[in-house]
Parts: C-alpha cells; structure tokens; sequence
C-alpha cells in the first residue's frame, strides 16, 4: 500500500453496503481502500446469508412445486437429497459473485485489503493482517461492518450441536431432530430448508405469533403451510435451560405459562437476532457515538457524531437488511464527495422468502390501528387470478393501502409466490407518490401475478371486473 497516504476514502467492511459505497465513491473521483476481515467480499449477506439461504429456498420451492404437479398429471417421485451436491451449487454462486464483486474493484481501481480495521484516532485506523500492521489516514471513512448472529446467554460458542445462520447455512450434516430458537425470518427461511431436506423441525418464539411485522391476514397462508412443514410451533415459549452435555443431542428446557417441557433434539439452531460489531473497531478511541443497543448514531446524511466518519448498514442502525445497506452505502458515497445527498426514502421493504413469500412495505394496517391512522383498503386475493391458479397460489393476497383524503399510497404487502418481486411496483408507487387511480389505470400484463396489484386498487376504485362486490360498483 502507499505509505504515509491519505485515502480520499477508506470504507471498513465490503457487504452490500460496503461496497456500494466503495464503488459509488470511487465513480465520484475518489481515492478509495476498500478493507474487510474476509478474503471473500459479499459480507454476511453474499457469503453467510441472503444469497445461499435463497439458493436454498429455491430448492424449496421447487420441491413443493413438484408435488404440486403431481395433482396436474405429472409425477416427479420422493424427491432425493445429494447434500454434498447441494451445497457445491450454493458455494459455486457464492464465489462466482466474490469474483465478480472483486472484478469490479479490480476495474475501478478500489484498493482492497484484506485484514481487521480498527480506529487509532478520528483520522487514522490500523490494519491488522497475517504479515503486519499497517496505519492508514482518511480524509473520510464509511463505516461498514455489519452484525453478527446473538447468542443466548450461557451459551458456548462454536459447539457442533449449536447452529447460528452461518453454521447452519453450511450444511455440513441434516439433523434428524432440530430445534430453532426464535420464530423470526431467519428461524422460518432455514426452518422451511431443513424440514425440506428431511429434518423434524421445531421452532420456539417467545412472543406470541411469528414474523412480528406483518399483519395477520398476509401471514395467515405462510403459517399454515408452515404447520404442515414444522413438527411444532411454540408460541410465548421460552427457552429456560440448554443442556449440550447429553448422549442423544441437547435437552432444552422450554416454559410456557408456568410450565415447563422438556425435549431432546439432534442440533439447535439459535435465531433470536443480530447484534451490531461495533465492539471489534476500537471506535472508543474515536468521538463518534454510539446508543445502548450498540449502534453507532447517524443522521440523515449517514454522518456519525465525527466529521468525516460515516456509518452504514447493520452497524447503523434497523432495520438489518442488505438493500438498506446498499441505499446507505451510495448516499454516504455521495455526501463525503460534496454531492446533495440524504437517506430519505419513504420506507424500506421487507421479505420473509420463505414458501409462500411474505412482503411487506410502508404502513401495515396493524400499525395504522395501533397509532389510529385513517386508511382506505384495496385488497385482491388471488383465488381471483389466473396466474395464481395456474401456479398453485390461490392462497395469496395482494392488498394495498391509501390515504383517505389523497388518495395516495400509504403501504402494502403481498402474500404467494414473488411476493418479494412483486411488492416492487408497491415501493415504486409509494416512492413517487402515486394515488389509487396512478395504479388502476397502469395496463398491467395479464396473465401475471402483477395483475393483482393494478386489481387492488381497482377494487378500491370500484372498478374490478374480476370480483363481484356490489358495494363497490360504481
Ligand atoms: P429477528 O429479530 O427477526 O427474530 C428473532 C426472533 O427470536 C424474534 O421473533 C424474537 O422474539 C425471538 N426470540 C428472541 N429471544 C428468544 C428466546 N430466548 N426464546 C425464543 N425466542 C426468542 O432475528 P433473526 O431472525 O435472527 O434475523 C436477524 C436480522 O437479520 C433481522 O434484522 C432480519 O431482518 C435480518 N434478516 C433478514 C432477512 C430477509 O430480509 N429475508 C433474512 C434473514 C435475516
């Protein structure tokens, strides 16, 4: 590396977020070093999450299809597992986007190190390979470092009967018996893996329902089709005791209103969610600050509490998503290269890609309940649609929510297959500002299932032909 150089621009992690920034800003002109603690760029989301828990959640998916099918005349048999196979197919898109992430440094002249970064002062940090360290100064530095998997209290680290998101996303063996520890997105996406691949699968959730976020109506077919995939479904459950020191596996205590059950499974998966790494930067020996939770305080321009210092992502703050991250990256990029930047989207969508998808974006009529926001409904279920007969998705919904005044977008969310696709057009829609007749009036293709967005606002203008509703001819 240069020495005695200052770094137009020094990010510190490469996931999503990281070198987006990375990249952004070296399109703007800057001198940019690139550092993460993995030989492998991608960050959690590329090499120990989204990318291979998709990959696998297509396999998922493919397999319910199949059985589907066998009702429309076609008939696969039991399907079979080669694990190893499976888990080389994971791998080979893995590194075929590292080395695509790395070309693309390569072509931008992103100086990239591989090694751990820590703050000496607000201007310089240390880097810490194999060989040596190494201090660098920055004029700017986006801070990119993401989360890391919580562990339960009292819990070893590393034992082989433990899986966390990263571990069980290895694959190395599929247990006969498997216990997840917390119902949230990652609980559900590799409880529906391993119960595919041939697991009993049980979940414990210590609130009282499953993907917390959503409302009822839009999780009601997922939970279904996850009572017949999960052996069990614990709800205000918790964990009480983990015991790792007997023969079969590990006995786990769990409590629900004052009593207590016991059960042995083959391996338990802890899911009970992510804590920020800002523990690992010394940032103690920076000003920037940080709140209780760990994250490191930013404003809207991603600016943390140092001028200079931004911070991104994971580390930044909820919610933990990779596409958050990358909005972030680019608008920290933008900011420290003096462009009028800020991080003012309307609001961030979420996916559990699970069998059937769920999605949502914007307000949720569970939150417009809770804080007495008016709305207007237009929700389209898609025993209506062809394309979802066609595809076995009649149990999906698409429904949209308005501003009774404007007319305009407030929220949404989608049940069924693409539901991660599809509430694209709702983001877009609500970005822009559009109102009901916006939606209606877009010629939508048919057959497809992003019919039934333009179908729920339609319904809401009372100009559906697809549905009978009298009350809303007009
Ligand atoms: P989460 O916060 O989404 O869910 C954890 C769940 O565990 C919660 O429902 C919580 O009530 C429960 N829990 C906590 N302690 C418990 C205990 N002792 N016993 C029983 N239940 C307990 O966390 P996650 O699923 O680990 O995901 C972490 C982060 O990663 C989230 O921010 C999530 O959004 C993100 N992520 C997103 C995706 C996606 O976008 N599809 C996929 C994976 C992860």
């Amino acid at each position: 590396m240069e020495n005695n150089s200052v770094w137009d621009v020094v990010v510190i992690g490469a996931g999503p977020g990281g070198y987006a920034a990375a990249f952004r800003a070296s399109d703007l002109g800057n001198k940019v070093l690139l550092i993460d603690r993995d030989e492998k760029l991608g960050g959690v989301c590329l090499n120990r999450g989204c990318i291979p828990s998709k990959a696998l959640l297509h396999i998922v998916k493919i397999v319910n299809e199949t059985q589907h099918l066998s009702k429309a005349g076609v008939t696969f048999g039991e399907p079979e597992f080669d694990i190893a196979k499976i888990r080389e197919h994971k791998n080979k898109i893995i590194s075929q986007l590292n080395g695509g992430i790395s070309q693309l440094a390569k072509a931008r002249n992103v100086k990239v190190v591989c090694g751990k970064a820590s703050f000496i002062t607000n201007t310089e940090i240390l880097i810490e390979t194999n060989e040596k360290k190494e201090q660098v100064k920055f004029k700017n530095c986006i801070i990119a470092s993401g989360s890391r998997s919580t562990l339960l209290p009292n819990l070893p680290e590393g034992h082989p009967s433990l899986l966390t998101s990263k571990t069980a996303l290895n694959l190395d063996s599929i247990p006969n018996s498997l216990l997840i520890i917390g119902g949230g997105i990652i609980g559900l996406e590799l409880g529906q893996v391993y119960s595919t691949l041939g697991s009993d699968v049980s979940v414990v959730e210590y609130m009282d329902s499953l993907v917390p976020g959503a409302d009822d109506d839009i999780k009601k077919p997922l939970i279904r089709k996850l009572k017949k995939h999960f052996k069990s479904i614990m709800l205000s459950s918790k964990v009480t005791l983990v015991d790792l020191d007997v023969d079969e596996g590990v006995k786990v205590s769990i409590e629900k209103n004052g009593a207590t059950t016991e059960g042995v499974y083959e391996k338990v998966l802890v899911a009970v969610g992510r804590k920020p790494n800002t523990d690992l930067l010394d940032l103690g020996k920076t000003d920037v600050k940080i709140d209780d939770k760990g994250f490191i305080l930013i404003d809207e321009y991603q600016k943390t509490s140092v001028e200079g210092i931004y911070a991104i992502g994971d580390i930044a703050g909820n919610p933990m998503l990779a596409h958050k991250a990358t909005h972030e990256g680019k608008v920290a990029a933008e900011v420290c290269s003096g462009l009028p930047a800020a991080m003012d989207s309307k609001a961030i969508p979420s996916v559990v890609y699970t069998d059937p998808e769920v999605a949502w974006v914007g307000l949720t009529e569970k939150e417009a309940k809770e804080k007495g926001i008016l709305y207007e409904l237009g929700d389209f279920p898609w025993s209506a649609s062809g394309k979802a007969m066609i595809l076995n998705a009649v149990q999906g919904k698409t429904k949209v929510l308005f501003d009774p005044n404007t007319k305009r977008v407030l929220g949404g969310a989608v049940v069924g297959s693409s539901a991660g696709d599809l509430i694209s057009e709702i983001c877009l829609a609500l970005e822009m500002g559009s109102d009901v007749e916006d939606i209606a009036l877009t010629v939508h293709p048919h057959p497809t299932l992003g019919e039934t967005v333009g179908a729920a606002a339609e319904v809401l203008e009372g100009t559906m032909t697809d549905l009978f509703i009298p009350s809303k001819r007009k």
